[in-house]
């Protein structure tokens, strides 16, 4: 169990993100919930702060960088630091846009990059504007929630089956090497970077197909976020242990 941390969620007002939140508040940390609508983060934040726990929400577009920065700047007055840098903010595809734009054989590069711009680029973007608060912390580690859908040992298999979403599946494959390339480049300031997948879990995101509660999907990034400070960084995991990449 590690000390009581200083710990940001993104998009965390609902589906895994919130339950993240709910988890590592029950564990006694303090926990700022990330969200782009305030309103929606601040009601989440008072459910949770109902259990006795310390909760806050901060407004956090992640494909905003004015926003960042200005969530940034907040957590630096009111906390000085941070310990742990939850990146689980994603989406599946543009919201409006038809789907078929995901799929190769009819792509939409606009739709695509829309994807990546939250999934990909939105993770450097607030990684960047808080790592000065992660030095500040005796003990940083940061968690990508990546996704096996990513892993390129299971793509082949993924396009037999499913519509292959050329946007979200690479997204995830692309978060996955970011993580690693962050871990190998802040290995020796000591800051853990690991990425999880949380498992197919019933969320918005997937129209609520996925077999695993969200309480159950919160577990491989919490057990991250709550490693030892000479844990493992660079892998890639779910419950059960390495994820193929
Ligand atoms: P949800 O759609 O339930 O939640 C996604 C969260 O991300 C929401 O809080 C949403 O905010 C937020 N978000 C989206 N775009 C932005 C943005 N630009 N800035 C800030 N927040 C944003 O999905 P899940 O809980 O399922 O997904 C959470 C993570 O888990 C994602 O990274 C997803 O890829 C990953 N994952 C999910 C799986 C699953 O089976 N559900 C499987 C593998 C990985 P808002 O409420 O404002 O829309």
């Amino acid at each position: 169990m590690t000390d009581q941390m200083i710990v940001l969620v993104t998009g965390a007002n609902k589906g895994i993100g919130r339950e993240i939140a709910a988890q590592l508040a029950q564990l006694g940390h303090t926990v700022i919930i990330g969200a782009r609508s305030l309103e929606q983060g601040e009601r989440t934040a008072a459910e949770l702060r109902a259990a006795g726990a310390s909760v806050t929400a901060v407004a956090l577009d992640v494909t905003d960088p004015g926003s960042v920065a200005a969530a940034a700047d907040s957590i630096t007055a009111s906390h000085g630091h941070l310990d742990a840098l939850i990146n689980n903010a994603g989406i599946s595809h543009q919201p409006g846009a038809d789907i078929a734009g995901q799929m190769p054989a009819t792509a939409d590069v606009d739709h695509v990059r829309f994807v990546f711009e939250t999934n990909v680029f939105g993770v450097i973007t607030v990684t960047a504007a808080f790592l000065p608060l992660l030095r500040r912390s005796d003990s940083p580690r940061i968690v990508n929630v990546s996704s096996s859908a990513g892993s390129l040992a299971a793509i082949s298999d993924f396009a037999n089956t499913d519509p292959i979403a050329l946007g979200y599946v690479p997204s995830k494959t692309a978060l996955t090497a970011v993580t690693m390339m962050y871990a190998r480049g802040l290995e020796t300031e000591n800051i853990l970077v690991n990425a999880v997948c949380p498992g197919f879990v019933a969320t918005d995101l997937n129209g609520h197909r996925g077999h695993l509660t969200p309480a159950e999907g919160a577990r491989s990034a919490v057990t991250m976020a709550t490693i030892p400070t000479d844990g493992p960084t660079g892998t890639f995991t779910d419950v059960d242990g390495p994820v193929a990449w």
